[in-house]
C-alpha cells in the first residue's frame, strides 16, 4: 500500500500519513515528486499539504487512513535541496515542518492557488513618442517625462521592478496619457550581463578575493572581517561577477530593508543583470511575482532581508550576508529562526560558497573561525587610507545637561559645523520623555498591558507604549493626586532634536528614528540631502548605525553609552562593542581627523576604557574567553521556552509540570520556570524555561522532550508557548 507522507501548511509538528487520491494508478503515485502540493482532508476541512515522501509503511492504523483530495501540481514547486533545508530548520529549530515549508512559498503558494503563467508588464515607446524624442518637443515643458521617456527608448523596455521602485506612477500615467509609451505585457527574459568596469582591488582586497576565488565552487563559510570602509562590498561585488559569468544567481541577505535602495542601486550600477527584492515591503502580488522570478531563474541577483534565505533560487552559486552580526537576521516571533545560519546550511547543501561580512562579527562566526571551520580574512584597514576615528569618553558626572547634551559635546558639534562638516548624534532612544512622574505622590505612567513606563511623544500629544504600541492621550495632571507639577525623565531622541534646534539655529537637522523616518522611501530621501554634504547634524537611534555611509560625517556624539554598559543579557558587551564600533564607523569615512566622544558617567570601567583603547577585534576575543569560562553561547547552548498567558499561574504552572514530567538531568540544566525580564507585554504574563548546556545534542534531545510534552498538555485560557533555539535575548 502506498502512503503519502504530507506536512500540513498549519502549526502542527508533526508529518501526516494520507492514501493517494482515489483510483490514482499505482504507476502515477509512484511518479509523484516530493514538494508538490496536495489537498488533503483535516477535520471537517481541507488543508494544502506539501508532500515529503510517498512510502510503504506507516504507523498509523491503515483502516484509519484517509484518501488525500487533489493533486495541485505536476512539478514540485521547492527544489529538493530547498526542501532539505526546511526540514533541517524545521527539527533544528523545533517547530512544525509545514509553517518552516511555509516560509519557502509565497502567499498564493501557500493558499493552494494554481501556478499561472509568468507574465511581465512593462512600458515602451510608442511610434508617437518616437518621434516626440527626435523633435526634441517634450523636454522644455516636463523634464522629468521627458528623462523618463528616453530611458524607456534607450532600455527599450522598461519592466515592472523599476516602475514600483524608481520613478512616479504619475510620470508614467502622463506620458502614457499622451500616447507616447504602452504598457506592454511581455515573457521576462534573462538580461545580458554587460557592466561597468570592476575597480582596481587594493592589495588587501585582492587576497580576500582571491582566496575566496580558489573555493568558488563548493561550499565553504568565508568570514570578511573588515573594518568599517575597507572595501568588503566592493569584494561581493567582484565575486557577484564571478558568480554571474558562471551563470550562477548570488543570493544577497542585508539586515534592514532601509538599506534595500542603496544596496540596489551600488549593484544595478554596476551589472546589467536582473536585480529582485525580496522584503516585507511588497505587496503580495509583488512577492508572488518575484518569488517566481527567483524560481525560474529570471533573476539574477537576489537582493534581500531575513526570510529571502528561503528564497526559491534555482541556480544559487553564492550566498553573501552582510552584517552578519545584525541581530535583525533572527526572527523574533513564530518561526524564530536565524537567516544566517540556515543560510550557512543552506549554502552547504546547495554546495555554493557563502561570505559572511561585518566590521563587527559574531562571537558566533568568531569561534566558528577559531576552530576552523569557518576561513577568516582580515581588511584592517580603510580604502584610501582614510583612518579610523579616535574614541574618548567625556567625564559627565554632576555636569549640567542640556537635551543630554554636555557643553563639551556642544562644542565640538558647533566646531564640526563650523568647519563646513557633518554630525552624527547617536541616542538610542526614540521619542522626548521616557518617563512622565508626578512630584507630589510619586505616580509614574506605566502601559495598562505591559510592566513599562510610557513614552513621552511631545508633536502628537500622547504617551506611547514601545512594547505594544498602546497609546493614551498626554495628561496635564497626576491621575492620582491631581497635582500639576509633573515630571519629565529620561531623554528621547526628540528632546535632544528639539535643545539642538534651539542651540543651532539654521543649520540643517534631521532626526532619525522610526517615527520621523518610518519607511525605506523615507530613508531614502535623508540620504540623499545627507550626500549633498551640506553641513548638518543627524540625531538617530540604532537605524543610523547600520551600514549607511555618511561621507560628510567626521564627529559621532554618543549620548548615553552608559545605557549599553549595564545591559540585563549576557550578550549586553558584546552589543556594546558592535554598536559603538559600528556607529564610530560611520564616521570619516573621507577623512583624517574624525572624533568620536562617548558621554558617560563611568568613564573608569574597564569595559568603557577597553572600548576606547582596543579594536574590536582584539575585544572580541576577551569576551568569547569570558564566554568559554561561563558556558555561555557560543561556547555552551541555550533554548528558551517561553509561555505567554491572560492568568500568570496558566503559564507558570503549564512550565512547571513541563519541567517536572520532562525529568530533565545529566549534563543540561533546566532553569525556571522564572518571570521574564518584561513579565507583563500586551497584556500577557510571561513565563519561562531555560535549558543550558555544553552539549549540543544532548540540548536538543531535552527540547525534544519539553516539545513533546507541551504539544500534549491542554493549554487553557488562550495560553500560547514557543521554542526559542539560540535566543538573542534571554530576557
Ligand atoms: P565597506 O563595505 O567595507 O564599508 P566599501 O566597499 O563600501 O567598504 O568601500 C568604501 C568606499 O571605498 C566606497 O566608496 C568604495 O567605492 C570605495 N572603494 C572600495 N574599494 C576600492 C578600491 N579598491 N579602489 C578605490 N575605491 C574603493
Ligand atoms: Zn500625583
Ligand atoms: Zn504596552
Amino acid at each position: 500500500m502506498q502512503i503519502l507522507r504530507l506536512a500540513v501548511i498549519s502549526p502542527m509538528r508533526s508529518f501526516f500519513d494520507y492514501l493517494p487520491p482515489v483510483q490514482m494508478a499505482e504507476k502515477a503515485v509512484e511518479k509523484l515528486q516530493p514538494g508538490i502540493r496536495i489537498r488533503a482532508p483535516f477535520g471537517n476541512r481541507s488543508v494544502v499539504c506539501i508532500l515529503l515522501e510517498v512510502t510503504l509503511s506507516t504507523n498509523i492504523d491503515k483502516s484509519r487512513l484517509k484518501n488525500v483530495l487533489e493533486i495541485l501540481d505536476e512539478t514540485p514547486l521547492i527544489r529538493r535541496e530547498l526542501l532539505e533545508l526546511c526540514n533541517w530548520a524545521a527539527s533544528y529549530y523545533h517547530h512544525p515542518p509545514g509553517e518552516v515549508i511555509a516560509a519557502a512559498f509565497s502567499s498564493k503558494q501557500r493558499r493552494g492557488l494554481p501556478v499561472s503563467e509568468l507574465v511581465d508588464y512593462g512600458w515602451t515607446v510608442t511610434s508617437l513618442g518616437e518621434e516626440t524624442i527626435k523633435q526634441g518637443k517634450i523636454a522644455m515643458r516636463a523634464p522629468k517625462q521627458a528623462s523618463l521617456l528616453n530611458l524607456i527608448s534607450k532600455s527599450g523596455f522598461l519592466g515592472r521592478e523599476y516602475i514600483s521602485n524608481h520613478a512616479s506612477h504619475s510620470s508614467f500615467y502622463a506620458l502614457k496619457k499622451k500616447k507616447l509609451i504602452t504598457l506592454e505585457k511581455v515573457f521576462p527574459k534573462v538580461l545580458s550581463r554587460s557592466k561597468k568596469q570592476d575597480v582596481a582591488l587594493n592589495h588587501a582586497q585582492k587576497q580576500v578575493l582571491s582566496s575566496i576565488k580558489n573555493n568558488i565552487d563548493s561550499f565553504k563559510c568565508h568570514v570578511i572581517e573588515g573594518v568599517t570602509g575597507s572595501g568588503k562590498t566592493e569584494i561581493y561585488l567582484q565575486l557577484i561577477h564571478l558568480a554571474l559569468k558562471q551563470q550562477k544567481q548570488v543570493l544577497l541577505l542585508i539586515p534592514e530593508i532601509n538599506l534595500t535602495p542603496q544596496t540596489v542601486l551600488r549593484v544595478s550600477e554596476r551589472f546589467d543583470a536582473r536585480i529582485t527584492e525580496l522584503h516585507s515591503g511588497l505587496t503580495d502580488s509583488d512577492r508572488d511575482y518575484s518569488w517566481r522570478l527567483v524560481s525560474e531563474g529570471y533573476s539574477d541577483i537576489i537582493i534581500g532581508t531575513r526570510s529571502a534565505c528561503f528564497a526559491p533560487c534555482s541556480r544559487l552559486g553564492m550566498i553573501i550576508v552582510d552584517e552578519e552580526h545584525d541581530s535583525s537576521y533572527k526572527q523574533q516571533d513564530g518561526f524564530r529562526y536565524s537567516a544566517r545560519d540556515i543560510a550557512v546550511k543552506r549554502a552547504q547543501i546547495e554546495n555554493c560558497p557563502i561570505v559572511l561580512g561585518s566590521a563587527t562579527p559574531s562571537l558566533e562566526t568568531l569561534l566558528n573561525v577559531r576552530s576552523d571551520r569557518y576561513l577568516h580574512h582580515e581588511l584592517t584597514e580603510r580604502v584610501g587610507g582614510a583612518s579610523l576615528p579616535n574614541l574618548t569618553t567625556i567625564d559627565i558626572r554632576e555636569k549640567a545637561l542640556s537635551g543630554g547634551l554636555s557643553s563639551t559635546l556642544l562644542r565640538a558639534i558647533k566646531n564640526t559645523i563650523d568647519k563646513g562638516e557633518q554630525v552624527l548624534l547617536f541616542l538610542n532612544r526614540r521619542g522626548y520623555a521616557t518617563q512622565l512622574q508626578c512630584h507630589r505622590c510619586g505616580w509614574i505612567a506605566e502601559c495598562e498591558d505591559c510592566d513599562v513606563r510610557m513614552t513621552l511623544h511631545k508633536k502628537t500629544r500622547e504617551l506611547r507604549c514601545h512594547h505594544c504600541g498602546k497609546s493614551a492621550r498626554l495628561i496635564l495632571s497626576c491621575p492620582n493626586c491631581g497635582s500639576k507639577n509633573l515630571l519629565l525623565e529620561g531623554i528621547g531622541t526628540q528632546q535632544t532634536e528639539e535643545k539642538i534646534r534651539e542651540a543651532f539655529k539654521g543649520t540643517i537637522i534631521h532626526r532619525v528614528d522610526s517615527d520621523n523616518i518610518p519607511n525605506k522611501a523615507a530613508m531614502e530621501k535623508l540620504m540623499e540631502s545627507v550626500t549633498q554634504r551640506r553641513p548638518c547634524i543627524l540625531i538617530g537611534t540604532q537605524m543610523l548605525a547600520k551600514g549607511h555611509h555618511f561621507p560628510g560625517v567626521t564627529l559621532v556624539g554618543v549620548l548615553d553609552a552608559d545605557s549599553l554598559l549595564f545591559g540585563l543579557d549576557f550578550r549586553g558587551e558584546e552589543r556594546m562593542a558592535q554598536l559603538i564600533t559600528q556607529v564610530s564607523g560611520r564616521a570619516g569615512r573621507e577623512s583624517n581627523k574624525s572624533h568620536v566622544l562617548l558621554q558617560t558617567h563611568h568613564p573608569n570601567h574597564p569595559f568603557m576604557q577597553a572600548i576606547v583603547d582596543q579594536s574590536y577585534s582584539t575585544l572580541s576575543k576577551y569576551i568569547l574567553d569570558d564566554r568559554g569560562t561561563r558556558d555561555l553561547p557560543p561556547l555552551g547552548y541555550l533554548i528558551l521556552m517561553r509561555a505567554d498567558s491572560k492568568y500568570q499561574a496558566d503559564g507558570e504552572h503549564f512550565l512547571k509540570s513541563i519541567a517536572e514530567r520532562a525529568n530533565i538531568t545529566g549534563d543540561v540544566k533546566l532553569i525556571g520556570p522564572l518571570p521574564s525580564a518584561m513579565p507583563r507585554r500586551a497584556g500577557k504574563y510571561r513565563n519561562q524555561l531555560l535549558l543550558h548546556s555544553k552539549n549540543r545534542t544532548s540540548i536538543h534531545k531535552a527540547a525534544t522532550k519539553l516539545v513533546s510534552i507541551g504539544d500534549k498538555i491542554t493549554k487553557r485560557n488562550k495560553m500560547n508557548w514557543f521554542i526559542d533555539v539560540d535566543p538573542v535575548e534571554i530576557c
